[in-house]
């Protein structure tokens, strides 16, 4: 489901060891719901906390996405798909009770890790 999404990219580290830091305990790349097939980068299980760190590629990106001069077609299609399978996920997931945080790979890493630590506080 997640082939796309790469482990351990330079920013999701980043973000894992700064949250760590600070005294975040978390699961990594695993499934927030066991019987919904969605891997978020982190998962706060106790505070229903589920982070997701999106490449800006893969994803997406508004200000870094631009599409492949080849393959132009095939990879609208694919970006577009990955697109609404995220907000898919979002969707179900906050349904389920879930605090859904989506960042961009772009995004400056304590900036992150402060909105992850004020969304752990408030849900626990
Ligand atoms: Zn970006």
């Amino acid at each position: 489901m997640q082939g796309n999404r790469s482990r351990d990219t330079r920013p999701e580290l980043a973000v894992r060891s700064a949250a760590h830091k600070r005294g975040l305990r978390f699961r990594v790349c695993t499934r927030p719901v066991r019987d919904i097939a969605c891997t978020a980068d982190m998962v706060f299980r106790k505070a229903k906390v589920a982070v997701f760190i999106d490449g800006c590629f893969w994803h997406g990106c508004p200000t870094h996405y631009r599409r492949p001069m080849t393959n132009s077609q095939y990879w609208g299609r694919k970006i577009e798909g990955n697109i609404a399978r995220d907000r898919r996920n979002t969707d179900t997931l906050s349904a389920r009770g879930w605090c859904v945080l989506r960042f961009w790979a772009h995004e400056e890493t304590d900036i992150v890790v402060n909105r992850i630590m004020r969304a752990v506080r408030r849900q626990a």
